[in-house]
């Protein structure tokens, strides 16, 4: 039984995974900072983070039913993400291992987000268009690690929808603000569409739209229409290379109907599918952190000298043992 710990941004979340009889989630709770005004503050996403991770361990316990001495496993997100929230994960993950003296973990986020969704979705060798705030990956198996077939080379896709809503006052988080008003956009306005080989890059896309004038909703439509299909370009070059059928969704940002729809478009029109996990577990939880520390299970140890956070941790840095 292990219990995880996410930290990496402005969600404190904490998990508990049983790996006996087939995995299951026992619990999953979290607790999100969300600023008074502006973007996400590190240093006051961790003071949250601090205050809150007490009470998540003890409910997750609560809710699985089970005992500070049933856990085998204490697991946690070593990156990427912003160290000062990364460092209140490690730093409690830690304190569980020597006080309980149960090994620990440090997993990768972006794939704990990839095999979540494949645990709930049932999904077997997807795509993954992970689309967060701060991440935006083509993430797919090949050759013995999770591939990044693609990327931002700037700001992630949540950070554009967010920033966008900074500027014409929409409050965070304003994905669904800007998804909802899409809905009345009629004018498709000329923006920026940046796919550089299998990467794409945003900010040319805020640039532009920051000085545009025009009616609101024809804004929120024109940069959903032009963002999200740079990401289905992308998703789809990865699937025919790959020659892979199914589509993986997860990250806030996968909450977006009209995403959804282009996906599963794109998907059927290749005679494939699309997956989308519950939305509990396409946004930052805790459950993912403790499901990839019962796989890396093998790497965990008692020793704390491996639990170094790394806000630069890449997907393609894992060597993937236990497929
Ligand atoms: P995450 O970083 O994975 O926790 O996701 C947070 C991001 O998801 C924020 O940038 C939100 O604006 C975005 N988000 C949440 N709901 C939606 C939605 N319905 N449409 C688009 N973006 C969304
Ligand atoms: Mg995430």
């Amino acid at each position: 039984m292990c219990l995880g710990i996410e930290s990496t941004a402005h969600t404190v979340g904490v998990g508990i995974a049983s790996g006996l009889e087939g995995t299951k989630i026992l619990a999953n709770v979290s607790s999100s900072y969300s600023p008074p005004s502006g973007g996400i503050h590190p240093r006051e996403a961790a003071e949250h983070h601090v205050k809150a991770i007490h009470e998540l361990i003890e409910s997750s316990l609560d809710i699985a039913g089970v005992d500070f001495t049933d856990l085998d496993l204490i697991s946690f997100a070593k990156g990427p993400g912003l160290g000062p929230c990364l460092r209140v994960g490690a730093t409690a993950a830690r304190a569980l291992s020597l006080a309980l003296k149960r090994p620990i973990v440090g997993v990768n986020h972006c794939i704990a987000h990839l095999e979540i969704g494949k645990m709930i979705t049932g999904c077997r060798d997807p795509v993954m268009l992970y689309v967060s705030g701060g991440n935006t990956q083509v993430i797919s198996y090949q050759w013995g690690r999770y591939r990044i077939m693609g990327e931002t080379l700037d700001i992630g896709i949540g950070n554009l929808l967010d920033k966008f809503g900074r500027r014409f006052s929409i409050p965070f988080p304003a994905g669904p603000k800007i998804e909802e008003l899409a809905k009345g956009g009629e004018r498709m306005l000329d923006l920026p569409y940046s796919v550089k080989g299998m990467d794409v890059s945003f900010s040319g896309i805020f640039t532009s739209l920051s000085s545009m004038q025009g009616e609101l909703k024809d804004l929120c439509f024109s940069l959903q229409e032009t963002a999200f299909a740079m990401l289905v370009e992308v998703t789809e070059r990865a699937m025919a290379h790959l020659e892979k059928d199914e589509v993986l969704l997860g990250g806030g940002v996968a909450s977006n109907l009209r995403l959804r729809e282009m996906c599963s478009v794109m998907a059927r029109d290749r005679g494939g599918e699309l997956h989308v996990p519950k939305r509990q577990y396409c946004v930052d939880n805790g459950a993912m952190i403790a499901l990839l520390g019962l796989l890396l299970e093998d790497q965990s140890s008692l020793d704390l000298d491996n639990t170094k956070i790394d806000q630069n941790y890449r997907t393609d840095d894992v060597e993937v043992t236990w497929l």
